[in-house]
């Protein structure tokens, strides 16, 4: 899923890390790879345009410049861009509020609409739904059946009209849109609480499906018109969505067979160019292979970034904005870094919550898991013992702490002198590290992390 795109724009962010401030020239360069890959992935030639000129300005702007961490900043940025183009919030489907709720699913033929009816009707029946599928697609021979067979995986009833000039029901065979009225009548009398029309296809779009489609709703009025796309067919996603979207005025989109190795980007363009959300994601043959979709997690899957997001929203979120400004004065004034400065960093860390939970949402975090699991939470418990067992003086002139105040410190806090001795050592580079940042004018990181 996305798999070429993902690589290209993980491998494009990779080139920004580390570096502590970004040019121009650096967010051009990052823009343009952004650009290439998203192309290249088949996302229309507008959305691309778009997107990238909302990241450039953006990366340009305010939120980089005064950011931690510049890079990292870009990747939320870029999230958050993509999370918009592929429509914003999850969308749900809308139940109607009294009697059933109508599903109608259009679509050319071969996207996929009569497989994911009968995902739909499982998902639907696994809530507590009691779903019905109707036959419209009258046109291809095998469309019925091949209906009725799904229905009958999943579980659920199939209104059909017999093959012959009439059905049980005295609706025309030949007339999708009766058949599709004598449904949604069927679902009333037998208190389905939600009725799916299967409509018929085409290869390409032609005006009587199209006008067939339209009919069919207007005769319906359905809760939503899901468009069922194939992900698969390239930079024509578009041209099918703009004319479905104007032949049937659908509102929501399906994504299918996004299992495929395709590119997929021509799918990611569609919900952009029609201004309708994407709703399920189609993964497979089976009925099963079918997901909500939610757009901010298929960004994070696209960037290959782990949960940073809430991480770094979590770091935000925490940060005390009066003590880093505290900070960064001291470092503009020169001053030194006391373990009191020191202990603050710590506390800052430790209100961003479980430090375990917190490194296991970094991206790469599965290899080093096994590190991660040997994470002990008290190591901040006892910096923080250490720190204030110590006098006030002690704490801004370290040097001073010789072998018997270590000892007396160790006792004071239940720790052993080795323990007092690791905290200083670490803090002793924790404040190099902090002159070496305060000379390049860089903001303070976040030195002294135990372990
Ligand atoms: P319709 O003509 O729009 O009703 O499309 P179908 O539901 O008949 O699907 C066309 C073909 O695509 C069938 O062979 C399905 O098994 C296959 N198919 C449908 N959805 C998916 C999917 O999500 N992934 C994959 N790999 N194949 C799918």
């Amino acid at each position: 899923m996305f798999n070429s795109l993902s690589d290209r724009l993980t491998a494009t962010f990779k080139n920004l890390r580390g570096k502590g401030r970004l040019t121009e020239a650096d967010v051009d360069a990052t823009v343009r790879e952004i650009r290439r890959a998203l192309l290249d992935a088949d996302v229309a030639v507008p959305v691309v345009r778009e997107f990238a000129a909302r990241i450039r300005e953006r990366a340009l702007g305010a939120e980089v410049a005064a950011a931690l961490n510049p890079s990292q900043q870009i990747v939320k940025i870029v999230n958050e861009e993509l999370v918009e183009i592929l429509g914003g919030e999850t969308r749900r489907i809308r139940l109607a509020k009294t009697g059933p709720t109508i599903i109608m699913l259009a679509g050319l033929q071969g996207a996929g609409k009569t497989t994911l009816a009968g995902k739909l009707a499982k998902w639907l029946k696994a809530q507590g739904h009691s779903p019905i599928l109707v036959a419209c697609d009258l046109q291809r021979p095998n469309a019925v059946t091949q209906l009725q067979i799904v229905g009958q995986r999943a579980g659920v009833s199939v209104f059909a009209p017999h093959p012959g000039t009439t059905s049980e029901h005295d609706v025309p065979t030949g007339d999708p849109v009766a058949v599709a009225r004598a449904g949604v009548e069927e679902a009333r009398q037998k208190l389905h609480d939600v009725v799916i029309v299967d409509t018929a296809g085409r290869l390409g779009v032609d005006a009587e499906m199209m006008d067939q489609a339209r009919r069919i709703r207007q005769a319906i009025i359905p809760n939503e018109v899901l468009f069922v796309i194939d992900s698969m067919i390239g930079q024509d996603a578009v041209n099918t969505a703009v004319a479905f979207d104007e032949g049937v005025n659908f509102t929501g989109v399906v994504l299918s067979k996004l299992d495929g190795d395709a590119r997929g980007g021509a799918a990611l363009s569609v919900a952009s160019v029609t201004g309708k959300p994407v709703m399920f994601a189609s993964t497979g043959e089976n009925l099963d292979d079918f997901e909500l979709f939610h757009p901010d997690r298929m960004a994070s899957r696209i960037l290959d970034m782990g949960d940073v997001l809430t991480l770094i929203e979590q770091a935000e979120k925490a940060w005390d904005k009066e003590e880093a400004a505290r900070m960064a004065k001291k470092f503009a004034d020169q001053e030194d870094f006391t373990l009191d400065d020191f202990l603050a960093q710590m506390q800052q860390i430790r209100n961003m919550g479980s430090m375990k939970k917190m490194l296991m949402m970094m991206p790469g975090a599965q290899n080093i898991r096994q590190q991660l699991e040997q994470f002990d939470e008290r190591e901040i418990d006892r910096v923080e013992a250490i720190v204030r067992s110590m006098t006030p003086h002690e704490r801004v002139a370290p040097k001073i702490i010789n072998g018997s105040r270590r000892a007396r410190i160790a006792r004071g806090s239940g720790v052993h002198v080795s323990e007092v001795n690791g905290l200083l050592e670490r803090f002793a580079q924790a404040q190099k590290m902090m002159k070496k940042l305060a000379q390049g004018g860089g903001m303070p990181g976040m030195p002294g992390m135990p372990g």
